[in-house]
């Protein structure tokens, strides 16, 4: 079990900086509490020692949380003490001494190092660390419901995050034997780490195999993000986190929200009228094209030059090879619409 009691290390209270005279010197306990969370989160999901039960999950979970937050507060705490709090507005030294405050959630961690400490984190990391949070409060209140390898690779983009942040936010900011202590607390959950990922990458390579045959049917799974999510009529399923769809539309419009573009909507596919059709979806067998557009409801797939915008309604059409002339623009309807007036 990682330490919880933040101020018990040495006994030392948070000395809040700006003071001109105050040493640029960040507050140990947090930084130290922080990775000692890491390393519990690394034992629970290292496959090496054992299977990752749903036990394991739970308290990688659960600690991998508390690390964000202690460490995400951290960098905050050094900016500004009053940053902590929910509302910096009413902050008081005398509440933030006894810390008799509520503090802010995760989400406004981020936004606040970002808008106020001006520190880059993009929308994958903060959609990563905001599902996290999400997960933590699922699990707490009704054990795992999601599926459990999303949850897991979900975490592990988290940590990964959390690696970098440390080794670009916080430790520089720590001094002499401090530092020293920290550098060697970190050795071990960065040995975790990669244990963690040659196991993903073993079962990357596991089912290399099994996917073998499908490439002109693998994408990337929007849950776990691999390139291991088979598409079929009307739906799909990841053989790497288990994640599944049946139904067109919503798999288009999870999958949009993967992509970073939650505001595209699909469009209405030529082939089933369904609205179903998604830009830039990546195929294994054809990586190059970025901008394929794939139905996932009926599975068609087109290069972005292999369709048109309708000239009559602006839906995505076929090219057809041997419509001359000005029809050659219409979808099938606006063109049996134009015809009847033609003859008229
Ligand atoms: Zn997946
Ligand atoms: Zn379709
Ligand atoms: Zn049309």
């Amino acid at each position: 079990m990682p330490q919880q009691n933040v101020t018990a290390a040495g006994g030392r209270r948070y000395v809040p900086p700006g003071r001109p005279s105050a040493p640029s010197q960040l507050d140990f306990p947090p930084v130290r509490n922080g990775i000692d969370y890491l390393a519990s989160v690394v034992e629970h999901l290292d496959e090496n020692e054992s299977a990752v039960g749903p036990r394991d999950l739970k308290y990688a979970v659960l600690h991998l949380q508390a690390a964000a937050e202690v460490l995400l507060k951290a960098r905050l705490l050094h900016e500004h003490w009053s940053l902590v709090f929910k509302d910096p507005g009413i902050a008081t030294r005398k509440a933030f001494e006894n810390a008799t405050f509520d503090s802010c959630s995760t989400t406004a961690a981020v936004a606040r190092l970002r808008d106020i400490v001006g520190i880059t984190i993009d929308k994958k990391e903060t959609d990563a660390l905001v599902a996290l949070a999400k997960d933590r409060n699922a699990l707490q209140h009704y054990g795992l419901t999601h599926n459990a390898a999303a949850v897991e690779a979900r975490a592990g983009r988290v940590l990964d995050f959390l690696m970098s942040f440390l080794n670009e936010q916080l430790l520089p900011l720590l001094r002499g034997p401090e530092q020293e202590a920290a550098s060697r607390d970190m050795i071990l959950v960065e040995l975790g780490v990669r244990n963690i990922s040659s196991y993903v990458q073993l079962r990357l390579n596991r089912l290399r195999g099994e996917l073998k045959g499908l490439e002109r049917q693998t994408i990337r799974c929007p849950d776990c993000e691999q390139m291991t999510l088979v598409v079929t009529t009307g739906g799909g399923d990841c053989r790497f986190c288990g994640a599944s769809w049946s139904s067109g539309e919503s798999f288009a419009s999870d999958y949009l929200r993967g992509l970073d573009e939650p505001d595209d909507l699909a469009e209405l596919c030529p082939q089933c009228d369904e609205y179903a059709l998604v830009k830039g979806v990546a195929f294994v067998d054809s990586p190059a094209v970025r901008d394929m557009l794939h139905c996932f409801s009926c599975t068609a797939r087109y290069t972005p030059e292999e369709l048109v915008s309708c000239a009559g309604c602006s839906r995505s059409w076929p090219l057809e090879a041997d419509v001359e002339g000005a029809d050659a623009t219409l979808c099938t309807d606006c063109r049996e619409r134009a015809e009847p007036e033609e003859i008229a």
